[in-house]
């Protein structure tokens, strides 16, 4: 029995046999074919590819000679060797220009026939190299296509997925009833794998850095995704422990879930909106089965994930308005497209960027193609009129970049009344505040917009320089810090003094020993995952609202994370014990 600890991505328990996605996968190669100006193109995708694979090979060198010794790490040295084949790369080339397909196909093709080749020759030597050499294949052509989606499709039993890392789109495509639980090697807590992790109420764990060294085929493992543990090959008295937490836990959440139809306000009658965040319409029935009023964040992009066309204005405007009718009287805050960082748009086969978060992203995306920025404003407009619908920007720097924004959704609107199109009279538009400069700005953005959504996911990581899903440096990725309290408090009191309405959509929201300080702060809305609403709701409804602000109070005058941290619990413990771990 081993122990693995790593990032606590999705809460719960769960047990059962281990799927190595990254060995047991066969890929499917799409074929498409290309023109001659696209050649250069596809051998770009192959450098980018073989690079990649090399990063990535070097890394489990490192860390197998790290833990198990240089000799260990040896064995991957015939993989490096077929990457930096030169006569390989000539003859991928070559196939681009004769046969004019798209590159994994060619790749794919001849590998497979060296291999064939080498299967049948005498060489001992060679014909050992195979299975090196189709593990080369496949990482190859797994960063080309950047996909196990078939494999997830196809599952015939639940399985627990062991995988180096999972995108957030092969992630929207799990299944509750077929993935028990899943653990990677990469990423952080509020990664977008992690976050859709927790809304498809799957148990995650992430960063765990070596689970696809340490765990085998078929092991049997135990995944606490709330403490971000993992266990594999578990004796019997740990597998007797977690069954008793998993009671714990389902008894838990019962309890919570009675809370679902009461009020969201304090012992002294403050309330404040408590809504939730969804990717996909699918997800509205856990909003509601989870007490939420309303949707919060609606991260729009996922619409354009995992396929090969843009959504049209017609389909987005069916998702919108489905989602709009099901949550209504309550509102709805459509996010437009947050594209780029974690979150790759299949149609467009966008290069990649060194620094995709700080890079070709959300607002920046839409602003630069306003063709399809358009496209989707239509969309939200034209369902506004089927329930209560705002609108908020991703990503916003500063007022040019709003005011560019908004004079684009005025044109629209125009353009939707001259059509006689009915829209509803009063469309909210508002900004996230999620980088830095718009936090130090937003007195002067609250001028132009109707409510502000502070997203902490992004501003801790922008604030911190701490990438959201490096696991190697997830330590410091803490909404504890003395400078994001400040900056939290600032947001508000400046959006506070300007008349509009404050919340909060990232995951610190949902947190509930921070839940309890954002309460002190005044915070007016907060916007969670479906399963941490009722957490949250228990938290607001133990307390009296002086009681947080003296929290926050009290918290102002600290120095550190983990000053800030300790006294958050122990405050918490005072009000609502059950939720605090002991
Ligand atoms: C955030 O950044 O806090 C947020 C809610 O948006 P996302 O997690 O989608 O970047
Ligand atoms: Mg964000």
């Amino acid at each position: 029995m081993i122990t693995l600890k790593g990032i606590p991505a999705a809460p719960g328990v769960a047990m059962g046999n281990a799927l190595f996605l990254d060995d047991s996968e066969e890929l499917l190669v799409p074929k498409r074919t290309i023109m001659e100006e696209q050649i250069p193109g596809e051998v770009l995708r192959l450098e980018e590819a073989l690079i990649k694979t090399r990063h990535q090979i070097l890394d489990i060198q490192k860390r197998l000679s790290d833990d198990l010794g240089q000799e260990h790490a040896e064995i991957f040295n015939a993989h490096i060797l077929v990457l930096e084949d030169q006569s390989l790369r000539e003859e991928v080339i070559n196939g681009l220009k004769t046969q004019r397909l798209n590159v994994e196909v060619i790749f794919n093709d001849i590998v497979r026939r060296h291999l064939k080749a080498f299967s049948r020759t005498e060489d001992e030597y060679l014909r050992e190299r195979t299975a090196d050499i189709n593990d080369v294949r496949k990482r190859v052509l797994r960063n080309l296509l950047g996909k196990h989606t078939d494999l997830l499709r196809e599952l015939r039993e639940p399985v627990i997925i062991v995988a180096r890392d999972l995108s957030p789109s092969e992630t929207a495509q799990m299944h509750k009833q077929k993935i028990l639980a899943f653990i990677t090697d990469v990423g952080g807590r509020t990664s977008h794998t992690a976050i859709m992790a927790k809304s498809l109420e799957i148990p995650a764990v992430v960063g765990l850095v070596s689970a696809t060294q340490r765990i085998r085929k078929g092991n049997f493992v135990i995944v606490d995704g709330t403490r971000g543990e993992v266990i594999v090959d578990p004796d019997p008295p740990s597998v007797t422990r977690y069954e008793v937490e998993q009671r714990r836990q389902h008894e838990l959440s019962r309890q919570l879930l009675q809370l679902k139809d009461l009020a969201a306000e304090t012992l002294d009658h403050h309330s404040v909106r408590l809504m939730a965040n969804i990717e996909l319409p699918g997800e509205v029935p856990s909003v509601i089965a989870h007490g939420a009023n309303g949707v919060g964040l609606f991260r729009t992009e996922f619409l354009y994930l995992n396929r090969a066309d843009f959504p049209t204005e017609e389909e987005q405007y069916e998702a919108y308005r489905a989602v709009a009718e099901q949550v209504k009287p309550h509102a709805v805050i459509i996010r437009t497209m947050d594209l780029g960082g974690d979150k790759f748009l299949s149609p467009l086969q966008l290069p990649a960027e060194m620094n995709p978060f700080m890079g070709w992203r959300a607002i920046r995306f839409s602003l630069a193609r306003p063709d399809i920025f358009r496209i989707q404003l239509r969309a939200v407009l034209r369902a506004s009129v089927h329930g209560h619908l705002k609108l908020m920007y991703p990503m916003i720097t500063g007022l040019e970049e709003l005011r560019r924004a908004n004079e684009i959704f005025r044109e629209v609107r125009q353009e939707l009344t001259t059509e006689g199109v009915p829209i509803a009279e009063k469309v909210e538009v508002g900004a996230m505040i999620e980088v830095p400069s718009a936090a130090m700005t937003c007195d002067l953005l609250a001028k132009e917009v109707s409510f502000f959504s502070i997203g902490t996911n992004d501003l801790i990581q922008y604030a911190l320089a701490v990438d959201r899903v490096n696991e190697k440096i997830a330590y410091l990725y803490e909404p504890t810090h003395p400078a994001i309290l400040r900056l939290v408090k600032q947001i508000i009191d400046v959006g506070h003094a300007a008349n509009i309405e404050v919340g909060m959509c990232g995951e610190m929201a949902g947190e509930p020993p921070l839940a309890l300080l954002l309460l002190g702060m005044g915070l007016d809305e907060f916007s969670t995952s479906p399963v941490q609403v009722p957490l949250v709701k228990r938290v607001i409804r133990a307390v009296e609202y002086s009681f947080a602000k003296s929290v926050v109070e009290q918290v102002l005058t600290l120095r550190t994370s983990k000053e800030v941290e300790g006294f958050l619990l122990a405050s918490l413990k005072q009000v609502a014990p059950d939720l605090v771990e002991t």
